[in-house]
């Protein structure tokens, strides 16, 4: 018996050799390395809204990379300025302040210190079902259990409440509470989108009991769900957006955005040596340029209007439910989502899972419309003959 040929996954470098291997991408196509191509309709779970290797953050990347490769953040550094302006120019004017790292776990760590040290309380509040990410303190206001098992215990003072109870959360919260924590739109969760009356009751009790209200954005921020930020869409604004994933094209980036308020009530440190690197930095302004130039929210809101009309008619017939907004949709279906992720891969789909039921879609908002057509269609095909 032959050894299956090393190759190295993010997990520790075990062997796996059944995996699709992917080499080279051009917009939302993707080759594997013996040649065949595919249409994602995952973007690396939403890092990649500009597709595979966007040309202007190409660009900016070899630029900055001649320039001035790394800077610590100890130093003003003119891209930084310029990218940080560029961001805060596109939200509230209450938003003053960036704490940049390089991740969305690291986002949610420097929220949950920022608030726990502003308002000198422990307390977190967050929702069933909710992904944070998988740094301790981001790991435990995640929601699922076999994420957290393992590694318990956890940083003790957080608690959970069902996703859009306006009512448990108005409960839960209160004056030893620092920080309400949510997600406008669920994504590991499964693509649950918040009530209107959910976020209004999280953003009252917040400013009544003087706790801060924290929206992660990581997954629905910059034009993924047909507005640049999900928040946009119920005008209601948290004391912090917590942002990463396609913030900077493709390149490592988490932003903790918050107000003047906030930051001069900041006591203690928090730093990050590669955070607002000139090279993420570089990458964030290309990205949100061609974020905003190539009107991206505009085509989410578009192509996701047609994803959920399109796959309507699978519900009930074959599916549970299909939810979603903008290019953010799940397909929840009545058994386990695998087989039909299998059977989308072997015809050159490449979706992902939210849970083990949910079809997920997070296609880059790059895609052509033709592309997401087929994907569509291809959806249809495998999840109507079952
Ligand atoms: C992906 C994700 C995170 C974690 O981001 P990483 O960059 O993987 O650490 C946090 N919150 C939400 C909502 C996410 O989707």
């Amino acid at each position: 018996m032959s050894e299956p040929a090393p190759s190295l996954t993010p997990e520790f470098g075990l062997r796996d050799g059944g995996r699709l291997t992917l080499v080279r991408g051009e917009g939302a196509r993707l080759w594997d390395d013996h040649g065949r191509v595919y249409i994602d309709l995952g973007a690396s779970h939403g890092a990649g809204s500009l597709g595979a290797c966007h040309p202007a953050v190409v660009k900016a990347i070899e630029e900055q990379a001649r320039t001035l490769l790394f800077l610590g953040s100890g130093y003003a550094s003119p891209i930084r300025t310029a990218f940080l302006e560029k961001l805060l120019s596109l939200l509230p004017r209450s938003f003053s302040r960036v704490f940049l790292s390089n991740s969305g776990t690291e986002a949610v760590e420097a929220a949950i210190k920022i608030a726990r040290s502003a308002t000198g309380r422990t307390k977190v509040v967050a929702a069933l079902r909710g992904f944070h990410g998988r740094t301790l303190g981001a790991l435990s206001a995640t929601w699922r259990r076999e994420l957290k098992e393992p590694f318990e215990p956890l940083v003790p003072g957080f608690v959970h409440v069902p996703f859009n109870d306006a009512a448990a959360l108005d409960r839960a919260v209160d004056d030893t509470t620092a920080l309400v924590l949510l997600e406008p739109v669920q994504g590991e969760g499964g693509v649950h989108v918040a009530t209107p009356e959910f976020l209004r009751a999280a953003r009252a009790v917040a400013t009544r009991t003087g706790a801060l209200l924290a929206f992660d954005e990581v997954q629905t921020g910059i034009a993924r769900t047909g507005r640049l930020f999900a928040f946009e869409h119920w005008g209601i604004v948290p004391d912090l957006l917590l942002l990463a994933k396609s913030l900077a094209g493709g390149v490592p980036i988490g932003a903790t955005v918050t107000t003047e308020e906030v930051a001069t009530r900041f006591r203690g440190s928090h730093h990050s040596t590669f955070g607002g690197s000139p090279l993420a930095c570089a990458a964030g302004l290309a990205a949100l340029t061609a974020t905003v130039d190539e009107r991206l929210a505009e085509r989410a809101a578009r192509l996701g209007a047609l994803g959920l009309e399109r796959l309507r008619s699978l519900v009930p017939d074959h599916a549970r439910e299909l939810r979603g907004l903008g290019l953010m949709l799940g397909l929840e279906l009545r058994e386990k989502a695998a087989p039909y992720l299998a059977a989308l891969e072997s015809r050159g789909f490449l979706a992902i899972p939210a849970g083990a039921t949910v079809i997920r879609l997070l296609p880059p908002l790059v895609i052509r419309d033709e592309e997401f057509a087929a994907g569509l269609s291809a959806i249809e095909e495998v999840v109507g003959r079952g």
